[in-house]
């Protein structure tokens, strides 16, 4: 039996093969005595591949020994191969953009066989969880997804065709000119909880996806993949994510499982 866990800093995703098919788990990362008792319950003598920053904290707990593996080779292996699970890696070819949202953001550059990691940003899905806690009072990740849903976030914002209200703007004026810009009209105007969490999610999806689509062009790609548990059930921040993608004439890919990548990279490494 094959383990494989990547432990991140907000939950571990574990896979594991079940005969022929694949199992998938997730926990929240601070359960490590969960996690060890899942695991316990579950195989009698795995072999166990572990990844992700909070690799060493779980490892110290664990009764057997694992393997450690580098998060950023597992997490781009785990995504060539959901691509070529799926067919779509003969689709857009052997060069891409992985940008993996989970508490923070990570961008890699994969081509082939060789992977890099470009940049990042502390925009991500803890990001997410802390602003609107702060804004709303919520800290029930679902109750979260589902106010998000409902509000308008984009009259919290600065659009370019605001800005230039009284000529043609040099480009989009769809476009967000200023996330949370509107400042003025804050004060006469009433917003929701939705509305609020609405424009969080607007603003971490525009920013990831402004970042994700420079590096791609730099490097002169046109697929970008993009995972991480923070897109998982959440369509709202997909079709932004989506959307700004193309609109700058690149293309956004979502994988099933795709959150569980680096999981997925460590059990194949060998
Ligand atoms: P990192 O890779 O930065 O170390 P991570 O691997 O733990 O972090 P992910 O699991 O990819 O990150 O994503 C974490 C994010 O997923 C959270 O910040 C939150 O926005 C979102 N999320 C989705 N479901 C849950 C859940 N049940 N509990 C907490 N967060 C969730
Ligand atoms: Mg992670």
């Amino acid at each position: 039996e094959y383990v494989g866990i990547d432990a991140g800093g907000t939950l571990s995703k574990i896979v594991y093969t079940h005969g022929e098919d694949w199992g998938y788990k997730k926990i929240a990362t601070n359960r490590v005595a969960e996690i060890n008792r899942w695991i316990q319950a579950n195989f009698t003598n795995p072999h166990i591949h572990i990844t992700g920053g909070k690799a060493g904290v779980l490892l110290q707990e664990f009764p057997v020994s694992a393997k450690n593996v580098n998060e950023f080779e597992a997490t781009c292996e785990g995504v060539n191969w959901l691509l070529e699970q799926n067919g779509i890696l003969s689709q857009i070819g052997s060069q891409f953009m992985v940008t993996n949202v989970g508490t923070g953001t990570s961008i890699h550059y994969v081509q082939q066989d060789s992977y890099e990691r470009i940049g990042g940003s502390g925009m991500g899905g803890g990001t997410l969880l802390g602003l609107s806690y702060l804004l709303t009072g919520e800290d029930h990740y679902d109750k979260i997804l589902e106010l998000g849903r409902k509000g308008e976030g984009e009259g919290l914002n600065v659009t370019v065709s605001d800005i230039y209200s009284h000529e043609t703007p040099p480009i989009s004026g769809d476009l967000t000119a200023s996330n949370f810009g509107k400042a003025a009209q804050m004060k006469d105007k009433a917003f929701s909880k939705e509305d609020y969490i609405s424009a969080i999610v607007r603003m971490i999806g525009e920013t990831i996806t402004t970042m994700s689509v420079q590096a791609a062009e730099r490097l002169k790609t046109d697929a970008i993949i993009y995972i991480g548990t923070t897109f998982s059930r959440h369509d709202t921040l997909k079709e932004i994510v989506k959307g700004y993608t193309e609109l700058r004439g690149k293309q956004a890919y979502f994988l099933e499982y795709g959150e569980y990548s680096g999981a997925i990279g460590a059990l194949l490494n060998n």
